[in-house]
């Protein structure tokens, strides 16, 4: 399932793999003159193919390799003769997705992507007339990359933004380093944050902001708590509730239990809870 908006003069495509009539995940790509960001799943490949028709992409900004991220990306850099480019600590499986073995859900919501031959991204892009900061952050995954565009303050997020209230984990994100890559982009002067989950967030200065203050005060909370003595799977109890569906149907790689254990781990981060 394909859908296609615009939003200035982005286009932005909203894609997942189709069940039925059931898309059990969403992800969006954003079209900025001749240069793409991010690919999507290959599962909707042949819509996305034709949507992109009468467009030309020279270029693929990867924000990350992961594979709902990476997708089209080979069939791109065929049918357009693309250039691709990340952050040089994703290259290696952008180029070699098999390096990184996916869960079952991940094989049934994405499937694994093809290698593409991929080049290290700079500091700095333009795209059009656009002047892009390329801007590492860590705690999602290893090379992953923001771009920002000062001048109409849009932050394009990747995975790192993901809408405010949390209350999963991915077994290899790090709480802590998420909510200091989330204060240094809070620096920036943000409006609109084009995030591939939810899309295009418009007051996305004061979106990030309210995941800070979300994340901060959990931290707080699961802190204060433990400090009291209550043990870590009743403090998931009490602030996030017990496992769910989706700590099943991703076989635990989401999971409440492990960002409360993740915070306790490591409580005393620079993002230090006053
Ligand atoms: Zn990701």
């Amino acid at each position: 399932m394909l859908k296609t908006s615009t939003y200035e003069d982005l286009t932005i495509y909203k894609m997942g793999r189709s069940i039925g009539k059931f898309v059990p995940y969403f992800v969006h790509c954003f079209l900025l003159e001749d240069t793409l960001i991010d690919t999507g799943t290959g599962f909707a490949g042949s819509e996305f193919l034709s949507a992109l028709q009468g467009k030309k992409v020279n270029r693929i900004v990867n924000t990350h390799y992961h594979e709902d991220h990476t997708g089209n990306n080979y069939m791109l850099q065929q049918k357009h003769a693309a250039r691709i480019f990340a952050h040089r600590d994703s290259i290696p499986n952008i180029e070699n997705p098999r390096n990184v073995k996916l869960k079952l859900y991940q094989k049934w919501i994405w499937g694994y992507p093809e290698g593409s031959a991929t080049e290290a991204i700079g500091d700095h892009l333009y795209i059009g007339s656009h002047p892009f900061r390329v801007i590492p952050c860590d705690g999602h995954s290893a090379g992953h990359i923001c771009l920002y565009e000062p001048h109409k303050k849009w932050l394009f997020t990747g995975d790192m933004f993901c809408g405010i209230r949390n209350i999963y984990l991915r077994r290899d994100e790090d709480f802590n380093q998420i909510l200091l890559s989330l204060e240094d982009l809070s620096k920036l002067k943000i409006d609109t944050i084009f995030c591939s989950l939810k899309g295009v967030v418009t007051g996305g200065g004061n979106a990030l902001s309210e995941k800070i203050k979300y994340m901060k005060n959990l931290k707080k909370e699961i802190l204060s708590l433990h400090r009291q003595g209550m043990p870590a799977d009743k403090v998931r109890n009490k602030l996030l509730g017990k496992e769910d569906m989706m700590f099943y149907v991703t076989g635990g790689h989401f999971s409440k239990q492990y960002l409360i254990n993740n915070v306790l781990a490591s409580p005393y981060s620079k993002s230090t809870v006053e």
